[in-house]
């Protein structure tokens, strides 16, 4: 061996994560151990001294774990201009997963090229979205059936797009165009995306009364497509499914059996924020009956708080029932104004819901389940909480609150699953030669503070955050270093 590697060693600086409880992402239990970062990788795990003038991270009373992963990300939207991307790495997410519900950025291969020249924080990796494709090929009007001509075109943008390194085909199906396309379209895609080892990643068609019937056929496109698939931020959202969790965790189950590789990624919280559109399956906005069915399955109008409307801002923060009230209206006119003045032909305006449609005993049993990764479902701008507490509200109330699963397994659930899953190499671990990726947090004090009314209040307990090896959040907010980068599918 020659001088030169052993120099350059010695001249890279490096940092000691001293003294802490180390959980290494595999469920394994905590383990004393330190920690030696140099450049971008992991260099040492075990008892290790203090070099001179080595940066020293006083982990005592604290655990160490890899960064986490979060499945299901909306950060894309504004990652080139809030390159900070604060309300992300505060609480401890390290890589986020883009490119979600059916929507990526097209070409992809120009975007990384502007995100790669654009420094900051956070690791992001990519799906091809089916909505894109869709827009692309079927143009304007691609709110309708697609052709076996252009499901064919589709399919080479797809694999075209895939060879950018990205993590396979994501879909939307409660939204346009995605709602649109047969079946068998999608399966035409899914195998584009089989082909590079990509997986199949949904929102599915109906989270509501439908939810069985969606799930199934998210299972029947990993079959005829040969690939994984995983279930988008899993809920049952409406009451005729309230309480099927263990139902659709058995769905899951047998579908392993049978060989197929079937996983789901969960927030933790019983509200969902999308457009008000979702509250019913069809796209008959007319249809009154249609409309209090919808409110009416996810528990009234005092279910449904309205966070965006632009066409009068002074609705924002009430319920439907508050402006019912408010406006001597019915809820089911109050939203077909909402709708009309945001959706209807013309129309200029934005909105959006923040829907109390999950029960706790569902969200908790798939909050435990194994083979469930955790997500924010969340942008950098948000009004759901989701986006700046998910992770932080699984250790407070899930792991130290509740018992509903032992902290070894949540850190699991948030780093070593979602690498494996995503193909991320040399992520998720604790572990010589790995990157860099480190959260060092307190169990005893980590707990969410976002609200409905402060959206984006940071957590408590999460006290640094590694990228990459260097240093991105102390006990003090986010640093100036932004060493993020775009990772590509092992
Ligand atoms: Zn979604």
């Amino acid at each position: 061996m020659t001088l030169g590697p052993i120099l350059l060693a010695l001249a890279t600086p490096s940092i000691l994560i001293s003294g802490g409880s180390v959980l290494d992402g595999s469920g394994h239990k905590a383990v004393r151990e330190d920690v030696r970062v140099q450049g971008d990788r992991i260099v040492e795990v075990g008892r290790l001294s203090r070099r001179p003038n080595e940066t020293v991270i006083d982990a005592r009373g604290e655990v160490v774990c890899p960064g986490f992963i979060d499945a299901h990300s909306h950060a894309d939207g504004e990652i080139l201009t809030k390159s900070d991307a604060s309300v992300v790495v505060r609480q401890g997410i390290t890589t986020s997963v883009v490119g979600q519900d059916g929507s990526s950025h097209f070409p992809i291969r120009e975007w990384i090229a502007k995100l790669n020249a654009t420094p900051h924080t956070l690791n992001l990796a990519s799906f091809v979205g089916h909505g894109t494709a869709r827009s692309q090929i079927l143009g304007k009007n691609a709110n309708r059936p697609a052709t076996p001509e252009e499901i064919h075109k589709m399919a080479a943008l797809v694999d075209s797009e895939m060879r950018a390194g990205l993590q396979g085909l994501s879909s939307g199906l409660e939204y346009d165009p995605g709602y649109y396309s047969a079946t068998e379209e999608l399966i035409e895609l899914a195998k584009a995306a089989s082909k590079h080892h990509g997986i199949y990643i949904s929102h599915v068609r109906d989270e509501e009364n439908k939810a069985i019937q969606s799930f199934t056929e998210l299972i029947r496109i990993a079959r005829e497509a040969h690939l994984p698939a995983q279930i988008s931020h899993i809920k049952l959202a409406s009451k005729p499914v309230w309480g099927l969790a263990d139902k659709v965790l058995g769905m899951m189950r047998s579908a392993r059996a049978s060989g197929l590789d079937i996983t789901a990624d969960v927030y933790p919280y019983t509200y969902w924020q999308s457009t008000i559109t979702v509250l019913i399956p069809t796209r008959d906005w007319s249809d009154r009956k249609a409309w209090a069915k919808g409110l009416s399955e996810v528990g009234g109008p005092t279910h449904v708080l309205l966070t965006t409307y632009s066409p009068d801002k002074s609705w924002q923060g009430k319920t439907l029932a508050d402006i019912s009230k408010l406006t001597s209206k019915d809820p089911v006119t109050v939203i077909q104004e909402i709708v009309s003045k945001t959706h209807g032909a013309g129309a200029k305006g934005s909105e959006s819901v923040v829907v109390t449609a999950m029960t706790e005993p569902d969200v908790t049993k798939f909050i435990r389940d194994p083979h469930i990764m955790f997500c924010t479902d969340g942008g950098l701008t948000p009004s759901h909480p989701r986006a700046a507490g998910s992770f932080p509200r699984v250790l407070a109330e899930y792991v130290r609150s509740r018992h509903v699963l032992p902290l070894p397994e949540a850190i699991r659930k948030m780093t070593s699953l979602p690498a494996h899953r995503f193909r991320l190499d040399h992520r998720g671990a604790i572990r010589k030669g790995y990157f860099a990726d480190v959260v060092v947090l307190n169990p005893l004090t980590v707990q969410d503070e976002a609200s409905l009314k402060q959206p984006t209040l940071p957590p408590k307990g999460i006290d640094y955050v590694l990228i990459n090896g260097q240093v991105v959040v102390t006990r003090r907010g986010v640093t100036p270093a932004r060493p993020g980068r775009f990772l590509t599918r092992r």
